[in-house]
């Protein structure tokens, strides 16, 4: 999220903006402590962008990118997060965008950055899920079939996809009943030795607002190669949805294979 400005800075804000117009000359020619309040107006507690991005670009801000719009990746389909801006990051983003209400070009700019700002925490997970909310396993991430940081990270891209089939779905509230689990959490459940679960990427989705057909049906456009609901054995209570490495679909009961 942005922090907030107080009016003078704002001032010098609208002051430096209007030496931007014309280009990168007039940013370079403003005083320093117009700079300064530049910088510090689209500065977010997560991560900000530097530059726009758009086909053709790679390296880490690509990659920073592709994890936010990777619920966007078209049905069927998943986008990789590998910091190479191609065209199936183009298309994902132009979904992005017109998910939003945003001018739909597929490059990535202020008010794509701005709408990104606005839908992630302090701690770079999108506002409407959490870590605690993956993880009621353990507290460190630990035990599972990654390192920690990996298990942390997948979850991180699986709330991401989770926010944008929150929102394809009327941004009514998704209840995340399990995610990461340690070897031992797993056992303690009764969950497959091979679960998704282990390796952090996985959530068990609960009814709510939505059915768990809804549920399984809407997660098809949103980037998960798995997806386990009603029908299949063991899944009539929650609709499971995970990033195994190549597509399974199954809930016979809501038509979806
Ligand atoms: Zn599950």
């Amino acid at each position: 999220m942005l922090g907030r400005m107080p009016g003078a800075v704002v001032g010098l804000v609208m002051i430096a903006a209007s030496l931007l117009v014309g280009g990168g000359a007039a940013s370079a020619a403003a005083p320093p402590h117009v700079r300064a309040a530049l910088t510090a107006a689209v500065a977010d507690g997560c991560y900000t962008w530097p530059r726009t991005l758009s086909e053709g670009a790679s390296g880490e801000d690509v990659r920073q990118l592709q994890i936010r719009v990777s619920g966007y990746p078209g049905s069927g389909s998943v986008l990789a997060v590998d910091g190479a801006f191609g065209p199936a990051t183009k298309a994902a983003v132009t979904r992005f965008q017109q998910a939003y209400g945003l001018a739909a070009d597929g490059v990535a700019g202020s008010a794509t950055y701005a709408k990104l700002y606005a839908l992630q925490d302090d701690d770079c997970t999108p506002v409407h899920f959490s870590y605690a909310e993956l993880n009621n396993c353990n507290g460190d991430w630990s035990g599972g079939a990654v390192s920690a940081a990996q298990a942390k990270a997948n979850a991180l891209l699986t709330m991401w996809k989770l926010e944008a089939l929150r929102h394809a779905l009327g941004d009514q509230s998704i209840r995340v009943t399990s995610g990461f689990r340690s070897k031992a959490c797993n056992d303690a459940v009764g969950g497959a030795p091979s679960s998704r679960h282990l390796y952090g990427d996985a959530a068990d989705l609960g009814s709510g607002p939505h059915s768990l057909c809804t549920l399984a049906k809407q997660a098809r456009a949103h980037g998960f190669n798995g997806i386990l609901g009603p029908g299949y054995p063991g899944h009539d209570d929650h609709t499971h949805v995970d990033h195994r490495s190549s597509r399974y679909w199954s809930a016979p009961t809501c038509g979806v294979s």
